[in-house]
């Protein structure tokens, strides 16, 4: 099939999917108008069209949602693990058995390639499986206090009902990363997606319908309005923890609210990752990891690398083998065959992407590939390589959430250390060397929450993600991940 004869096919395709989707809020079990009756356009960010209306949801629909939530707490907190556990394997099954449907619909609504929309719904569906998994081995303790004259008692119980926030950059997995550990701890919960990418939450909970899951147990609030839907959500009282990622600037915002009714909290913040190449190091496996952890959903990731620090004795091979690498990704509509960058996800996110770029130009560095905006419709930007890039750009400190590497030269480890660590965010950092005792020291040194070493990409449902510093607070995924969901209560008993 041509290129374009494809893109006619999936664009129908995936047309269809999302005319059989619901597009109201998913509240207590029923999918209902917004009390407001008003709607709001999702847009594809390939074409810049109008994909679909969903419900745009007021304050008022969240206060519905976490009621919704908070009535069904108790009942669900008092399912058996094993009952939790068996919904989130059917999700798992059907998440598989629907890959396809869904990666239409992902695509249309955030840009991805379908490949890697694909795999996103895989990576997903891990999170189902993993937790259903854990959610039978939730644990407590019994102990003889030390002086022999009480027993402690110590158990695990939900945390209560939460508030989940997710991002678009992975409208299904950051779904399903905190959607996963609060139904296998029997939390209760309020989804809000982000406003660009509503439509895999909504698919996400049909399905989740489909496995079995009780009313109330997960609630899905669209809308336009974060910020005043999610602040009277908190101060309701009715939740008890909330889970977010997205930006620093609005972690920071929302701690301020948690603060106010101490709520639990978990905050998957922004990144600004270093990504090291030492002089040892295997440079076209290093090329092979930089071209991941850069360009693994188009650079629009926490986890994307923003900052490729290369020793001076290979900067030039990596460069120019980088440069190559990502100049022959092919651009385009991710649901053409074959594409493997699609746009980014509005005008926005392209001009700050290019004011980024314009700005380290403009303080002297050279463009190797890319670095102009793509002209026609959608928001594309090329893969984008930077040398000589001064420590005065803007891009050194922001995250820059596209296709653009800004290579540095370095020296000496300590330098290294010290320029991956110079920044408010600590997310994670990549290191790539032979040596075994160089590869400790500086993944002990860096002030990440995660390390990759000699691999481009960290996220595995089973790994503690998360970061220190201005990235955030808490860790999702591995067992960890389920603690977020779960409140110890001790129990002192007498002994006469
Ligand atoms: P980005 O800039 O990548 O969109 P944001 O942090 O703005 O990142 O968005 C991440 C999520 O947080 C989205 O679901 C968004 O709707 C939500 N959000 C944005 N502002 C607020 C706010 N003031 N309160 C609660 N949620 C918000």
């Amino acid at each position: 099939m041509d290129l374009a004869s494809d893109l006619v096919l999936y664009s129908a395709r995936a047309a269809d999917a999302v005319a059989a989707l619901p597009k109201q809020l998913f509240i207590g079990g029923e999918w209902v108008d917004g009390s407001a009756g008003a709607t709001y356009d999702v847009l594809d960010p390939a074409t810049g069209s109008v994909i679909c209306a969903v419900a745009d949801a007021r304050a008022e629909d969240g206060l519905r949602a976490i009621r919704a939530a908070h009535e069904a707490q108790r009942s669900f907190a008092a399912t058996s693990p094993r009952e939790r556990a068996d919904i989130l394997m059917a999700a798992f099954r059907l998440l598989h058995e629907n890959i396809d449907r869904l990666a239409l619909i992902m695509t249309l609504e955030m840009g991805k390639p379908l490949a890697e929309s694909r795999d996103e719904i895989a990576y997903a569906a891990e999170f189902f499986r993993h937790f259903a998994q854990e959610a039978t081995r939730i644990e407590g303790g019994y102990q003889t206090a030390p002086n022999g004259a009480s027993r402690l008692l110590v158990m695990k119980q939900p945390v209560g009902p939460s508030v989940l926030i997710t991002p678009w950059n992975f409208p299904m997995a950051m779904g399903t990363r905190k959607i996963g550990p609060a139904i296998a701890a029997g939390c209760a919960s309020v989804v809000k997606p982000a406003p660009q990418t509503p439509l895999s939450m909504l698919a996400l909970a049909e399905i989740l319908v489909e496995a079995g899951l009780p009313r109330g147990a997960v609630n899905v609030v669209t809308t336009t309005d974060a910020g005043g839907v999610t602040e009277q959500v908190i101060d309701s009282g009715l939740a008890r923890k909330l889970s977010f990622t997205g930006s620093t600037a609005v972690g920071r915002i929302l701690l301020g609210q948690c603060a106010r009714q101490v709520m639990r909290t978990s905050m998957e913040l922004g990144g600004n990752a270093a990504f090291l190449v030492f002089a040892d190091a295997d440079i076209d496996r290093a090329v092979e990891g930089a071209l991941a952890a850069k360009m693994r959903n188009g650079g629009e990731a926490c986890t994307a690398a923003n900052r490729l620090y290369v020793h001076t004795d290979v900067i030039e091979e990596f460069s120019a083998k980088l440069a190559e690498a990502m100049a022959a990704l092919p651009v385009g509509n991710g649901l053409a065959d074959g594409v493997r960058l699609g746009p980014l996800i509005d005008a926005a996110a392209r001009e700050k992407v290019h004011g980024l770029v314009s700005d380290a130009v403009d303080q002297g560095a050279e463009v190797l590939t890319g670095g102009e905006p793509l002209a026609g419709e959608g928001f594309f930007y090329p893969p984008t390589v930077l040398t000589e890039v001064p420590a005065t750009a803007r891009l050194m400190r922001e995250e820059i959430f596209g296709p653009v590497a800004p290579i540095i030269s370095f020296s000496t480890e300590q330098e290294a250390i010290a320029a991956a660590n110079d920044t408010e965010f600590g997310l994670v950092g990549y290191v790539y060397t032979r040596d075994l005792d160089q590869a400790l020291r500086v993944a002990e040194a860096l002030e990440t929450g995660m390390v990759g070493l000699n691999q481009g990409v960290v996220s595995n449902p089973a790994a503690p993600f998360g970061g220190v510093k201005a990235s955030g607070l808490g860790r999702e995924g591995g067992n960890t991940g389920l603690d977020e969901y779960l409140e110890i209560k001790y129990v002192g008993i007498a002994v006469s």
